[in-house]
């Protein structure tokens, strides 16, 4: 069964803006996946519908072989969301956040200051789980985004526009980082406007303009045709 299966996704907005015209797109479990595109293709809209928290206009998607069915039940326990946005409290302390989060997942509170330990160390934010949010930079915040939504280690991660802003050093650790975290079987999506990003971490890629996927190749083959 594949991580996601989506067919004939459609998605027009209030507005009547056609955000996606029938996309069609697979992933394979423990794939490594970029979505590519300019901004205003379509990124963001695709994983709001991937992760129930926008309806679609229509077509199909399936997550692990849940049905639209089902989705919205596995968007929440199979899938962790790293948005663009810093939406957590910026009042609470790093610890506060994690692991609030994981009780929000239904994560006994034990288990939850063991992975918060974890994944704060990790993400070289250990040192600060004390201070309040807002005290971070803004890789830093980034890095708190991609600990909480890995509190219920999920089977799949997706990340948007994970490095948004982030120098290069943090970039460089955040994608080491994420190279080890799918190395241990976790399926990740992330979506990019640069094509390096996706070329250091990814395996496969859709590139999307204006909501029409125009090219879904490996890495590979990809590069070959530059
Ligand atoms: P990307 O993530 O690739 O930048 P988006 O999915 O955010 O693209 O946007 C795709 C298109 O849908 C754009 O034209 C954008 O302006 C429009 N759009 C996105 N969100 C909304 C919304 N909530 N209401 C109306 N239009 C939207
Ligand atoms: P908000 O305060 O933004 O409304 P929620 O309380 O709904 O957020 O959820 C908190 C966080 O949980 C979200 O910011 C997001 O990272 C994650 N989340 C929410 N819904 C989903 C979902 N369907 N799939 C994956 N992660 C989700």
């Amino acid at each position: 069964e594949k991580a996601l299966d989506i067919q004939g996704l459609e998605k027009t907005y209030a507005g009547g803006v056609k955000a996606l015209k029938g996309i069609n797109l697979q992933v394979e479990q423990g794939d490594f996946f970029a979505l590519l595109g300019p901004n205003g293709a379509g990124k963001s809209t695709t994983i709001g519908i991937i992760c129930s928290l926008v309806n679609k206009s229509s077509g199909t998607i399936s997550v692990f072989g849940n049905d639209s069915v089902t989705q919205e039940v596995a968007a929440k326990s199979c899938i962790g969301l790293v948005p663009q946005e810093f939406n957590f409290n910026q009042f609470e302390t790093l610890l506060q956040i994690v692991v609030n989060q994981a009780g929000y997942y239904g994560v006994p509170r034990k288990i939850a200051k063991i992975r918060a330990e974890k994944y704060l160390k990790q993400l070289e934010l250990w040192d600060k789980r004390n201070a309040n949010a807002r005290e971070l930079s803004g890789g830093m915040k980034r890095r708190l985004m991609i600990a909480r939504a890995l509190m219920h280690e999920p089977k799949m991660l997706i990340l948007d526009e994970p490095t948004a802003g982030v120098d290069i050093e943090v970039r460089r650790s955040m994608w080491a980082f994420l190279k080890d975290i799918n190395q241990q079987g976790v399926t990740i999506i992330l979506t990019t406007h640069y094509l390096e990003e996706a070329e250091m971490l990814c395996r496969n890629i859709a590139i999307i303009d204006n909501g029409v996927i125009v090219e879904n190749t490996s890495m590979k083959t990809l590069l070959s045709t530059l």
